[in-house]
């Protein structure tokens, strides 16, 4: 579906909106089905180089204790998952150097052969670099570019631009990963109008996956006492997402089931597919503290029987 901009701020801020998530959810049922994916969720190091204002690994943030799980320990995590019944493991970190670009090929190669596709998520790299993962056999890259407004893009990333995000998402999308973007619904500063572009680049990127969530505040950082984003527009721009990206997969995304634990399910009904589970050691979940949450101290395999359990009794299918 083609939507102008204007067409999508007047939707965001329309009064009542149940005919437009109805539309998603018919469009939804209508490309990708009543599968819910589940996605297991490894984050492997929380060591970040760069200073993004509203996240918690940020350097500057000296009272996180910090954590690198080795090589060997995320391989076998991986395989794990793989046993317990996840399809898809993503690999998520902060901008680490400690690990290069051989080390993560590595990782991805000895993954891969067990059957279970790799998404990794671990930041910029140069066009190269995502070719390489790609013949290493990653499947997938999630690199969200946050927000589509370069003035407050600048602003809360001191050492990086918009274009350098958006370039990494091109070449993502040339190294024939499949390419998963996404941005934050509350950011201080944003406007419906830059909610409008940040879908619109959605689109224009050609996103196989986006993942939407709302800004949460961590006490620790610089923006520790910025107001969270709202839940509701969360799910309308979901919502819009599926419109312009029918078959997209589109992620119920960790923080806004953080915001609003009954939200976590709503999605599925606005146009939401996805799903990730954490598969962290329950030693170092803890540590991964993007924005506050709680967290659960369940092992890898009932993990996954729990969420199986709540996609069925929302009447969707795990897979
Ligand atoms: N280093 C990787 C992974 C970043 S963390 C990368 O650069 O892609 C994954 C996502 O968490 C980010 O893309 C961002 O959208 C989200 N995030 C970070 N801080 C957040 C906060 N305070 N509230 C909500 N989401 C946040």
């Amino acid at each position: 579906m083609n939507l102008t901009k204007d067409t999508i701020v007047s939707l965001l801020g329309k009064e009542d909106f149940s005919a437009e998530f109805a539309l998603a959810d018919r469009i939804r049922q209508e490309h990708v089905g009543d599968r819910v994916h589940i996605r297991a969720l490894l984050e492997f190091s929380n060591y970040c180089r760069r200073q993004c204002r509203y996240c918690g690994l940020n350097r500057n943030n000296s009272a996180l204790e910090r954590f690198r799980m080795q090589p060997q320990e995320i391989v076998e995590t991986a395989l794990d998952a793989k046993e317990a019944g996840y399809r898809t493991i993503v690999l998520q970190s902060g901008e680490d150097p400690y690990y290069t670009p051989a080390m993560i090929g590595e990782i991805v190669r000895k993954i891969k052969p067990c059957g279970i596709a790799v998404t990794l998520s671990c930041g910029e790299f140069d066009e190269q670099t995502y070719s390489y993962f790609k013949e290493c056999g990653a499947d997938r890259y999630l690199l969200k570019h946050e927000t589509s407004d370069p003035v407050l893009y600048q602003s809360l990333h001191p050492d990086s631009a918009l274009k350098n995000r958006v370039d990494c998402q091109r070449f993502i999308k040339r190294a024939g990963l499949e390419t998963g973007g996404g941005f934050m619904i509350g950011l201080p500063g944003q406007t419906l109008e830059t909610v409008a572009q940040d879908l619109l680049l959605l689109k224009e990127i050609g996103c196989d996956m986006a993942g939407i969530g709302p800004f949460l505040p961590h006490p620790d950082t610089p923006l520790g006492t910025a107001p969270h984003g709202s839940a509701e527009l969360t799910l309308r721009a979901v919502a819009i997402a599926r419109m312009l990206l029918p078959n997209a997969n589109l992620p119920a995304t960790t923080a806004l089931g953080v915001l609003d634990p009954g939200c976590k399910d709503l999605v599925f009904a606005c146009g939401a597919n996805v799903v990730m589970q954490k598969v962290t050691p329950a030693k170092l979940k803890r540590l991964y503290q993007i924005y506050p949450a709680k967290f659960q101290e369940t092992d890898i395999a009932s993990g996954r029987k729990q969420i199986e359990q709540e996609i069925r009794e929302i009447g969707k299918i795990p897979y």
